[in-house]
């Protein structure tokens, strides 16, 4: 006998089942898109263990006959498709005809079925994969599927399945987004005795997604509707005021199918434009249909990630709707152009630039408006920054990920980062460092290729101290080396005297001309009141007169109560209320008056974001959210008082030279930066050259 043997059908479908029941909540999603396909329109999902013990379907669908129930266990059997042609026009979730004898193959099955218009139903039982019993049964049209002892078989699959609570939570997250792409189908899902969702079925999807995410969240939701004459899109999309703080409330749906698609989630962010603030995203339920040869599904064995044709003119379309659907509900417009964004920073340290690219500040004159001036300490010359396109620029930005240490970056050297487009400064960016977002992504049930992820981080990161890899290692090593030295000379004794375009604050001190980024500042000042605040649990609990009541999508919920300790550590203490709902009753002391519940739903959102990361990590990642969040935006023009008072809180800090992202708060010009400016000390060389 040869060395090469054909598997079992049997063995093989143990193999093939790695790819389609790799966990409880993919045998709930193969299922499911079963009753959809059958064309139910009440589908009862009854979950024990998380699915380990028990996963029981039950739908009101077309029924399997008797001469089929044996052969849908069967590997490639499928009443979906019968020949090549049918792949490129699927109209069904399905069409492999493997997970039920991939399923099979790993569990103990269940069926009972029958097909209107006979006379008995059919009962069959199988164990893994084995048919033991198959029989009559009573006549109920539908088809109930019951897999129980799953992985029964293959226990080093078991070793893959995580904790119950985030195996329970990934089949909430994936029944909520199966219920949103079928709002005429009435869902039900129930976990030990216990509801997690039930949907109306009544082809209402606004009223399928207040059963999702609350009433609340779906008063907020605005509908969209755009088509053309290849696409067709309609959904509803948020408020920018109610963001999120992943992108897992986004939930694309293409002919009935729920997709994971990168380029349609961006299509979303950007039909937001600068309305919404940098590192949230909306919650959006978007339902697109196009003919199926435009799209194919078989390109993964989950079915979630599909090809599209014409993917451009579709993201376009989408954003567009967005983007109409928005401004209808005339918005306070945003000037703030996204275009102007573009410009990044050298990555070169401006020390080792190129002779040729210094230039005398006369002669760079013209060059202001398109290009950033920036001054060459070394050689005690200005020289004109070339700008970079952003879609070269991959560097990550260090400075960000040395956010945490506080390092200091000095005021000197923070005039290598002068002119930057104003705007830059009044984008908000919620982003933490690396690692730390990094774990938070690991436990989103939604996971990107590691490049997009990185991509759009540094797109949304700002483009200040943008430095290319070596360079920008370089520079920081220098500031920190500097930094001891500079933490002992005192923060400049500031004389406020002026204000331009209620975004930066003008002041000078013995050594000269200091401008500061107004929003940064405050950002400062308030990171350092909450990390102190939030890091201070005291038993000091002021009650609150209405409790708040807060409704979390089922997925979410389970987290929430997961993460009840970590929660706790923070001052807020939630209660049962409900089967997605919870109460809280007090608050720490410290909140300030009318910021209660804003407070309280931005620390659980940072919370369900960072997943179970450190107490310290969380706080200071709260911190940081909430000192953004609570900071002057850009056009306000402070008073004279209110300026003098952010000057001195800014110069009590700990560390007043940079924002909780690591950008300057601060540049100065020293006085004989200006002098030189004004030619007021004259370069000898120079002098001789320009007569
Ligand atoms: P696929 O869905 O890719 O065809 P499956 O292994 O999931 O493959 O199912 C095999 C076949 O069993 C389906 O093609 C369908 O004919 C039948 N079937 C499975 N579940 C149901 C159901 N709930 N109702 C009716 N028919 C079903
Ligand atoms: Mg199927």
């Amino acid at each position: 006998m040869g060395k090469i043997q054909e598997l079992s059908e049997r063995l093989a479908n143990q193999i093939a089942a790695g790819e389609v029941v790799e966990r409880p909540a993919s045998v709930v999603k193969e299922l499911v898109e079963n009753a959809i396909d059958a064309g139910a329109t009440q589908i009862d999902i009854a979950i024990e263990e998380a699915g380990l013990r028990k996963i029981q379907v039950i739908d009101n669908g077309e029924g399997i006959a008797e001469e089929d129930v044996v052969n849908a266990f069967k590997r490639h059997a499928t009443s979906k498709i019968h020949n090549r042609d049918d792949l490129f026009r699927i109209r069904t979730l399905g069409f492999r005809g493997e997970a039920l004898p991939s399923i099979a193959s790993v569990s103990h099955v269940t069926l009972e079925t029958a097909v209107a218009g006979q006379t008995k139903g059919i009962f069959l039982k199988l164990i893994g994969g084995k048919v033991e019993v198959q029989e009559a049964a009573p006549l109920r049209q539908g088809t109930k599927l019951t897999v129980e002892n799953l992985f029964f078989n293959t226990p080093a699959r078991l070793k893959y399945v995580k904790t119950l609570q985030t195996e329970l939570a990934n089949i909430g997250d994936i029944v909520n987004r199966l219920a949103l792409s079928h709002p005429q189908i009435a869902f039900r899902l129930v976990h030990e005795g216990h509801k997690m969702l039930s949907t109306a079925g009544n082809g209402d999807l606004k009223q399928t997604i207040a059963g999702i995410f609350g009433v609340a969240t779906a008063k907020k939701m605005l509908p969209i509707e755009i088509e053309d004459l290849d696409f067709k899109i309609s959904g509803y999309v948020s408020l920018p005021e109610v963001t999120r703080a992943s992108r897992n409330y986004l939930s694309t749906i293409i002919n009935g199918r729920y997709i994971k698609n990168f380029a349609l989630n961006k299509a979303i962010v950007q039909g937001y434009g600068s309305k919404l603030m940098i590192g949230r995203f909306p919650i959006a339920v978007i339902e697109i249909t196009m003919d199926p040869l435009l799209v194919d599904v078989n390109v993964h064995p989950t079915k979630q990630e599909v090809r599209l044709s014409k993917e451009k003119e579709l993201t376009a379309l989408l954003a567009e709707a967005i983007k109409e659907a928005l401004q209808e509900e005339n918005l306070i417009p945003n000037a703030a152009d996204n275009l102007a964004f573009k410009k990044r920073l050298p990555r070169q340290d401006p020390a080792e630039r190129p002779e040729q690219l210094q230039i005398d500040l006369a002669e760079s004159a013209p060059a202001q408006n398109k290009s950033d001036l920036a001054y060459d300490r070394t050689s005690g010359q200005f020289y004109v920054r070339e700008s970079y396109p952003q879609d070269v620029d991959n560097s990550v930005d260090k400075f960000g990920e040395k956010a945490e240490d506080n390092s200091p970056i000095d005021s000197q050297k923070a005039d290598f980062s002068v002119a930057e487009s104003p705007k830059e400064t009044y984008q908000q960016d919620i982003s933490v460092d690396k690692p730390f977002v990094k774990e938070a992504l690991k436990d989103t049930s939604e996971t990107y290729p590691q490049e997009i992820q990185e991509e759009e981080e540094v797109e949304r990161n700002h483009p200040d101290f943008h430095l290319g890899d070596k360079a920008g290692e370089k520079m920081l090593a220098q500031a920190l080396a500097e930094e001891a030295q500079e933490s002992q000379q005192r923060f400049p004794d500031l004389e406020y005297f002026g204000q331009m375009h209620g975004t930066y604050l003008f002041a000078q001190s013995q050594a000269g001309l200091y401008i500061v980024d107004q929003h940064a500042a405050q950002e400062r000042i308030k990171y350092e009141y909450f990390r102190e605040k939030i890091g201070q649990v005291t038993d000091d609990l002021q009650e609150l007169l209405v409790p708040i009541v807060l409704e979390y999508p089922n997925s979410d919920a389970l987290k929430l109560k997961e993460q009840a300790e970590n929660l706790a550590q923070v001052g807020i203490h939630l209660e049962d209320f409900g089967p997605n709902s919870f109460i809280v009753r007090n608050h720490p002391t410290w909140y300030p008056p009318g910021e209660e519940e804003s407070i309280i739903r931005e620390m659980i959102d940072m919370l369900l974001t960072t997943g179970t990361v450190s107490v310290k990590k969380f706080r200071e990642a709260t911190a940081i959210m909430m000192s953004c969040k609570r900071s002057i935006k850009a056009n306000h023009h402070l008073n004279e008082m209110q300026a003098r008072v952010l000057l001195q809180d800014l110069a009590k800090c700990e560390n007043p030279f940079n924002c909780p992202h690591g950008r300057p708060v601060l540049i100065h010009f020293t006085n004989s930066d200006m002098e030189k400016m004004f030619k007021r000390i004259q370069d000898p060389h120079r002098t001789k050259e320009t007569m």
